[in-house]
């Protein structure tokens, strides 16, 4: 399976794991526009972080990535939801420095002013925005600052992706319910799981399979691995959402569009999925014929 999240558990330890690895999804994704490859590794690392991140959450809905810059890096965005399809989309000038990046820090160093948002967007309840400042060399540093100051949940997270595969690890310390379960913790065991997990090279995370990146790091612990689940490129895009841009940009909007461009098309950037709307089509959302 080339897109995938590997859960794992350390038996009978309040620990737990993900591997993720986006193959031929990101190969879709970076189709979509001809990026450079710095932007090609930076979208890879988002979108396993994405997946990575996503799994954590015990909600239905999607969790996204959103990295805003000023200078030649404009935006990224990396979207995950419930059911392990994931998008991305990126917006930047040319700059001869994307040409020669191998990780997301040699991107990280071009940004001026960068700001990282988490947006969770459950189906139902109410949503929720984190800013993570990029103050640290990599994406997955920054994330694990992040877990560090709003969550307190110990967590260690690697990211690596090269133009054609992405590949991330993140492990957790969950927090114990009562003092009887705190008794019979290893005190040992997050030092030395977090030790284990740094020793992952960047080329085992994205050339690796999972149980084989299990195995390497991990093979002392009585590790439990759950099915594999898969990730697939899907869009959220639809043509009754091109009608409510239509309509809430209103009916004189509309008409001058529709005086430059008729019939009016709306491009899908993500998926690259065309919707057209001939003039009678338009005007019919607001309930108005041609006259
Ligand atoms: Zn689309």
């Amino acid at each position: 399976m080339p897109n995938l999240r590997q859960r794992f558990y350390v038996e009978d330890c309040p620990v737990r794991g993900e591997v993720v690895h986006v193959e031929d999804a990101l190969q879709t994704i970076l189709a979509q526009k001809d990026y450079p490859q710095a932007i090609q590794v930076l979208l890879g690392e988002m979108l396993t972080a994405t997946a990575l991140l996503a799994s954590t959450l015990k909600i239905k809905g999607r969790i996204s990535l959103q990295i805003q810059a000023q200078g030649s890096f404009k935006w990224a965005m990396a979207e995950c939801n419930h059911l392990g399809q994931i998008r991305g989309l990126a917006d930047f000038e040319a700059d001869p420095r994307f040409e020669q990046a191998t990780n997301s820090s040699t991107v990280f160093a071009t940004l001026v002013q960068p700001v990282l948002f988490i947006n969770i967007e459950p189906e139902f309840g109410e949503r929720y925005q984190g800013i993570v400042p990029l103050d640290k060399p990599t994406l997955a540093q920054c994330l694990m600052q992040y877990y560090d100051l709003s969550a307190q949940i110990p967590t260690q997270i690697t990211l690596a992706s090269t133009p054609q595969r992405a590949g991330g690890l993140l492990i957790q310390l969950l927090p114990r319910n009562n003092e009887e379960e705190q008794n019979f913790v290893d005190e040992d065991l997050w030092p030395r799981l977090k030790m284990l997990t740094e020793t992952l090279k960047p080329e085992e995370l994205t050339d690796l399979e999972a149980n084989e990146i299990l195995y390497r790091l991990y093979n002392e612990e009585d590790i439990r691995l759950p099915e594999p689940e898969p990730l697939e490129f899907a869009c959220t895009c639809s043509r009754e959402k091109c009608e409510t841009a239509l309509v809430q940009i209103g009916v004189d909007a509309v008409k001058e569009t529709l005086e430059i461009q008729n019939p009016i098309t709306m491009d899908c950037q993500f998926c690259n999925a065309q919707y057209r709307f001939t003039a009678e089509q338009a005007l019919g959302l607001f309930g108005e014929h041609l006259s």
